[in-house]
């Protein structure tokens, strides 16, 4: 779908998945006007398809457009992109050894040719779809992480809580430092006290304090993540008492090691909940509950399986049906 200025949203198109033709000066390319989503959609048992939340992406989408100065796309046809897109590959074959879902990646680019520094006045929404990797092919595994003190991934007033390419460039660095420390996963801190936890690279983090479970509060500069949203839901129904809050790295460390902090686990669309294990910090490192995963995160993690892949009840009506 494209959006020219003074003529809006037209020209929906279905078309085989192939290369897109861009001019070399499109200012996408040079000034990253761009934001993206990631959505699952479902095969359940009975053969019938559903996508989980498809409104709270397109709610956050609007708000990473606004943040980027780029068109709102309305709800609805970012919802009725997805149903059209998921209609034609319903036969889907599931990746080996992962659930049977579809991951849903719709974007918004400049598409205007130009290079002046300032919002375009054309742009091009797509949605592109692949099964979901298996995320465990084991079983569920705890992931190791890198508490950065050298990176931020954003910055109050920046881009933090809109889901736009750049913060992903800007974090590549921390995560090969991650990586050459042998962990998984970067764990970011705030830009001002370096500090409080924020959330890892790709996915938001919860801190479970025996049936206490702490999420880091949406400060502005971290993603407003969906999972995390239900979780604060679910949690409740589970009987568990959910808060948003701030913890400090120090907290983290401390309640740790003398056991108060009973589980910590990170949740987003691609591994719907992971378990922490180890946490390596330029200072020491330590292992969360023995390095395995903990009985919270795994009821959590069955209560929203449930849901998405049709096993259990969807008390909530998260799920978006598409027959
Ligand atoms: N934080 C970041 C930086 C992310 O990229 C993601 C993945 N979208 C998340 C958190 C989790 O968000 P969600 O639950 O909506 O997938």
């Amino acid at each position: 779908i494209r959006w020219t200025e003074g003529r809006g949203w037209h020209d929906a198109q279905l078309v085989p998945y192939g290369p897109l033709s861009l001019d070399p000066a499109n200012m996408t390319l040079h000034y990253a006007q761009e934001i993206f989503e990631g959505l699952k959609a479902y095969r359940r048992p009975d053969g019938t398809v559903a996508t989980f939340r498809p409104e709270a992406n397109a709610a956050r989408f609007q708000r990473s457009a606004r943040r980027m100065a780029m068109p709102e796309l309305p709800a609805e046809t970012f919802i009725a992109a997805c149903d059209a897109l998921v209609q034609q590959d319903k036969a889907w074959v599931p990746a080996h050894g992962g659930e049977d879902s579809l991951y849903l990646r719709p974007f918004m680019i400049a598409a205007e040719v130009g290079l002046g520094v300032r919002p375009a006045n054309e742009y091009l929404f797509l949605v592109i779809a692949s099964p979901a990797g298996a995320y465990f092919p084991g079983g569920v595994e705890p992931v190791s992480v890198w508490l950065s003190e050298n990176y931020v991934r954003a910055v109050p007033g920046g881009i933090g809580d809109a889901k736009t390419g750049g913060n992903y460039a800007a974090s590549l660095l921390a995560q090969a430092e991650a990586a050459a420390e042998g962990c998984a996963q970067v764990a970011y801190l705030d830009a001002v006290e370096h500090r409080w936890v924020e959330e890892l690279g790709g996915m938001n983090l919860y801190f479970v304090y025996g049936d206490r479970i702490v999420t880091p509060e949406l400060t502005g500069s971290l993603l407003a993540g969906i999972t995390r949203d239900s979780l604060l839901t679910l949690a409740g129904d589970l009987g568990y008492t959910s808060v948003e809050g701030r913890i400090s790295k120090e907290q983290w460390r401390r309640d740790a090691e003398n056991g108060t902090l009973t589980e910590v686990f990170a949740c987003g669309t691609a591994a719907v909940i992971t378990p922490v294990g180890v946490v390596k910090t330029a200072n020491g490192q330590w292992t969360q509950s023995g390095g395995e995963p903990g009985e919270v995160t795994l009821r959590l993690r069955a209560a929203l399986l449930d849901i998405q892949t049709g096993k259990g009840a969807d008390a909530h009506g998260w799920m978006h049906e598409l027959g």
